[in-house]
C-alpha cells in the first residue's frame, strides 16, 4: 500500500531491525570508487559479487520499488503502456540491425545446442520493433508508446563506482512510434518533462544535456545529468539558465559566454541518469516497419526510445544526499518512512511504550524501521540510523518517558524537538507536508 502522504509505497508497515537481513557494518569495503557505493554496502543496501554486479538486499529493493512506482506514475502519464519483453534476445533481430558488430558493449551467449548464440539485451529497439510492427497496420494505430522495467546486461571493459556503472544493471525503457516526424516531437518533449518529474520527485536536479546519439541514431541526444563527482562525464553548463551540453560533442569551454545568455560557462562532472533518442525511421526501415497514411500509400513510421537507470538513480540519489555520517533519503524513495529508536528497552514500561508510539506512527500512514535492538547504546542505534539514512527519526526511552514526550529528529537536522505521544501524529503529518512544498 501506497502511504498516503509521502507517495512511499509500502506493503510492509513495520521492520524490527532485530530481525533484518539488511544489516549494518561498520567495515569499509575494499577497492571503493564512490561514496554512494560505500554507504549502501556499509548501510546493507547492497552487495557485491563481482565487479559491475550487485545483490540487492532488503532494505535496497524498497528503494528500487519506490523508485520504479515514481517512474510507472510518469510514464503512465504519457500514456505508456507497460510491457516485459525478454532479457535473451535473438541473433538474427542483431544482424538485421548490424549491431551485432558495431556495438562492443554486446554480451554475447553461445548455446550448447545446435550453434546457436543470443544476446542479453543492453537494449530493446531489437525486439520491440518487429513486436510493435505485428500490431500497427494504419494510422489509425498511432501514435503508441510501451515501457518496460527490466535488467539490462552491458559488458563494460572496467566496471567502477559501485552500483552507478554496472555489468547488470535496472532500466526503465520506452519506445514510441508515429506518423510523422512532428507527432514523434510533440511526444519527446512531454517525456522529456515526465522525466523532469521523475528526477525531480526522486530529489534529484538533473540538467537536460545535448549529447550525440551514439549507437541509436546520428542525431543529437538528450542526456539527463546529476551533477556529481562520481560522474563519468563532463558537461559544459549555465548555472543561470538551461544551458548544458556533454563535452564529447560542445562546441564551448569552461568559462566561455553562454550562448543563450550571456553568463560564463561551467564545466563538471556528472552522472547520466537517463537519455532519449530521436530514431527517426532508422529502424523502421531495417525491420521494413511502414503502415498505411490516410492517403492509403505505405509509410516508415518514426520512432523514439526514453530510457533511466533505475539501480543507477539509487546511486545517485545517494551521492546527491549523504553527509559524512550516511545517506539522507528523500521522502518519496525512502524504504521506510520513519526510523523508531527504542532506547533502555530492558525495562518493560519502556518497551511497552515503545510499542504504543510504533502503533500511533503507523496509524498515521507511515512505515517504520523500530531498533528494537536489545543491549545496544544510543550511539550506536543514533549512528546506525543516520548511516541507513530514513529521513525521519523518533527516539523513545528513559529520558523522555517520565514526560510521555518522544523526540523527533529530521535526518538532515541537527536540533531535535520533544512531542507527547498524542501530538506526535500530527507533526509527522506537518514535517512531511513542509517537506514536499
Ligand atoms: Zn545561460
Amino acid at each position: 500500500m501506497k502511504d498516503k502522504l509521502t507517495g512511499n509505497q509500502n506493503w510492509r508497515k513495520i521492520l524490527r531491525y532485530s530481525t533484518s537481513f539488511s544489516r549494518a557494518s561498520k567495515e569499509s569495503p575494499k577497492e571503493v570508487t564512490s561514496e554512494s557505493h560505500k554507504l549502501l554496502i556499509r548501510a546493507g543496501y547492497i552487495r557485491q559479487e563481482m565487479a559491475g554486479v550487485f545483490s540487492l538486499l532488503p532494505l535496497g529493493v524498497k528503494v528500487l520499488k519506490n523508485i520504479e512506482t515514481v517512474i510507472r506514475d510518469e510514464m503512465d502519464s504519457t500514456g505508456g503502456q507497460e510491457v516485459l519483453m525478454p532479457a535473451l534476445e535473438p541473433k538474427q533481430n542483431w544482424v538485421t540491425t548490424g549491431r551485432w558488430d558495431t556495438l562492443d558493449i554486446l554480451f554475447k551467449v553461445n548455446s550448447r545446442y545446435g550453434n546457436r548464440e543470443y544476446v542479453l539485451g543492453p537494449t530493446h529497439e531489437e525486439i520491440v520493433t518487429p513486436l510493435v510492427k505485428s500490431r500497427v497496420k494504419s494510422y489509425k494505430d498511432l501514435p503508441l508508446a510501451v515501457y518496460q522495467i527490466q535488467t539490462k546486461f552491458r559488458d563494460e571493459p572496467r566496471a567502477k563506482s559501485g552500483i552507478i556503472r554496472g555489468r547488470e544493471f535496472g532500466m526503465k525503457d520506452m519506445y514510441s512510434f508515429h506518423v510523422n516526424h512532428e507527432s514523434l516531437v510533440t511526444f519527446y518533449e512531454q517525456a522529456k518533462e515526465a522525466y523532469l518529474r521523475v528526477f525531480s520527485r526522486c530529489g534529484i536536479t538533473a540538467k537536460v544535456t545535448e549529447a550525440s546519439g551514439g549507437d541509436f541514431t546520428k542525431k543529437i541526444s538528450h542526456e539527463f545529468m546529476a551533477l556529481s563527482d562520481a560522474g563519468e562525464d563532463i558537461i559544459i553548463y549555465c548555472d543561470s539558465c538551461a544551458f548544458a551540453q556533454n563535452t564529447e560533442i560542445s562546441k564551448h569551454k569552461d568559462a566561455d559566454a553562454c550562448p543563450s545568455c550571456s553568463h560564463n560557462l561551467r564545466t563538471g562532472k556528472a552522472i547520466e541518469i537517463g537519455n532519449i533518442f530521436d530514431l527517426g525511421t532508422k529502424f523502421s526501415e531495417v525491420f521494413d516497419f511502414t503502415f498505411t497514411d490516410k492517403d492509403s500509400t505505405r509509410k516508415l513510421v518514426y520512432m523514439g526510445c526514453y530510457g533511466i537507470g533505475t539501480t543507477r538513480l539509487i546511486g545517485a540519489i545517494v551521492e546527491a544526499h549523504n553527509d559524512g555520517k550516511g545517506i539522507i533519503w528523500p521522502h518519496e524513495v525512502a524504504p521506510y518512512s520513519c526510523h523508531l529508536v527504542g532506547l533502555n528497552l530492558e525495562e518493560s514500561e519502556i518497551k511497552e511504550r515503545a510499542e504504543v508510539v510504533l502503533q500511533e506512527i503507523v496509524k498515521s500512514g507511515l512505515s517504520v524501521l523500530f531498533d528494537d535492538r536489545p543491549n545496544v547504546g544510543a550511539g550506536d542505534k543514533f549512528a546506525t540510523a543516520d548511516l541507513i539514512g530514513i529521513p525521519i527519526r523518533i527516539t523513545i526511552g528513559r529520558e523522555t518517558f517520565t514526560e510521555g514526550e518522544v523526540e523527533i529528529k529530521r535526518r538532515e537536522d541537527s536540533e531535535t524537538i520533544k512531542v507527547t505521544i498524542s501530538e506526535l501524529s500530527k507533526r509527522l503529518v506537518t514535517i512531511i507536508e513542509d517537506a514536499r512544498e
